[in-house]
């Protein structure tokens, strides 16, 4: 282990120590945050803050260059893909998909696992003919609909997943097969999880709040055959083609985002690279579902086993009206922001990369004594 650990998902506050297990943003590696705090005067000699390094400086482009490099050897990401930074969030993504990879084609197959499939699928409809291959909706998103049975359209521009819907707490376990048609995956909640076969790809994007850091930043990793060919009217920002020429350099970038995120990928190659990230989070989730399941009912998880997401753990309390008191008793405990997306209610525990395993063996621990004395 690195110096500093893992623990900056423990927050200090007035009362306790505790864990927040926010599935909005993700904490952060101690050893990051005391990085920043020494560099953040002086910036590796530079003379700087890194707050206030300007992009066109050698010295940011030396530390964008360097966070790109960290994270192809993290993923092994193989020559003939690029890594890009841009901004506008994932949300951005659900318009520049569209607007890059349709090369003329008319319509596009999505596959709709949840709110943030839904999500993807509306603003896609803004350019193209949305054709839902697959959905859960059905049985109310408690798993990823078998990609043998996707009804998939050979003439589509690409095939899009959500490949963990963080509000139901679904995730796709391998990566299913779209044929000749490019698959682009949503890989917000759990980019850097698990290791990736990248050439299975057309394009993966990520918001980097999450799992690379502050919110600001997204990576997006395309196929070089898929560029170039952006619809006319796409905007220059988010076009890849352009991004690519100007080595996401076209317009100011999210330097202090940029910065962060190639820290934490540091921050993961020393952790013994995604493997061994992943093995952790599988740890991690795995003693929150068996505390579920021990419990005898008291709690529940509505997706089926095989497609529950080791990221976003969502579970239910059978007596619902108890839900606000686990809630505020958790807190109490030092369990913080635990209440289920409002698309889905009850609870949600995410476990990003930065929580320790001490958080959730909290949180497994507290479910027992709180199952205990109210069942
Ligand atoms: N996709 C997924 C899977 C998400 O979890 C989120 C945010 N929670 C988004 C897209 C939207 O990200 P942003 O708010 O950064 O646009």
């Amino acid at each position: 282990m690195p110096e500093g650990g893992v623990s900056r998902a423990r927050t200090r506050s007035s009362r306790c120590a505790g864990f927040q297990f926010s599935a909005a943003a993700g904490p952060l590696p101690d050893a990051v945050l005391d990085r920043v705090q020494r560099e953040l005067r002086d910036c590796r000699g530079n003379g700087a803050s890194v707050l206030a390094l300007p992009f066109t400086s050698k010295a940011f482009r030396d530390l964008a260059a360097e966070a790109v490099a960290y994270l192809r050897a993290l993923l092994a990401i193989p020559d003939g893909y690029r890594v890009l930074f841009m901004q506008g969030g994932a949300s951005a993504q659900f318009a520049a998909v569209p607007l890059n990879l349709l090369h003329g084609r008319s319509t596009a197959s999505y596959v709709d696992t949840g709110h943030w499939s839904a999500k993807a699928i509306a603003e896609a409809r803004r350019y193209c003919t949305v054709n839902v291959v697959a959905s859960s909706a059905a049985s109310g998103y408690d798993r990823v609909p078998d990609s043998a049975r996707w009804m998939m359209d050979a003439g589509a521009a690409y095939c899009h997943i959500i490949s963990n819907e963080t509000a139901h707490g679904l995730q796709y376990r391998s990566t299913p097969d779209s044929g000749d048609v490019p698959l682009v995956a949503d890989m917000t909640s759990d980019f850097l999880t698990r290791p990736l076969e990248i050439a299975r790809f057309g394009l993966i994007y990520a918001g980097a709040q999450k799992n690379m850091g502050i919110a600001g930043l997204t990576v997006v990793i395309v196929r070089e055959d898929l560029l170039g060919r952006a619809h006319p009217c796409t905007p220059s920002v988010l076009d890849y083609g352009v991004q690519v020429k100007h080595s996401s350099l076209y317009n100011t970038p999210p330097t202090f985002a940029i910065y962060l995120a190639g820290l934490v990928f540091e921050w993961l190659h020393a952790q013994g690279g995604l493997a061994t990230i992943a093995e952790s989070n599988r740890r991690k989730s795995a003693r929150i579902y068996a505390a579920i399941e021990r419990s005898e009912g008291f709690y529940r998880c509505p997706v089926q086993p095989q497609w529950r997401s080791q990221v976003n753990v969502c579970f239910r309390l059978a007596n619902e009206t108890l839900t606000p008191t686990f809630l505020e008793a958790a807190q109490c405990a030092g369990l913080f922001q635990l209440a289920g997306h409002p698309s889905a209610g009850g609870v949600r525990a995410s476990l990003y990369n930065a929580m320790p395993e001490q958080g959730a063996e909290a949180l497994a621990h507290f479910m027992e004594a709180f199952a205990a004395r109210n069942a």
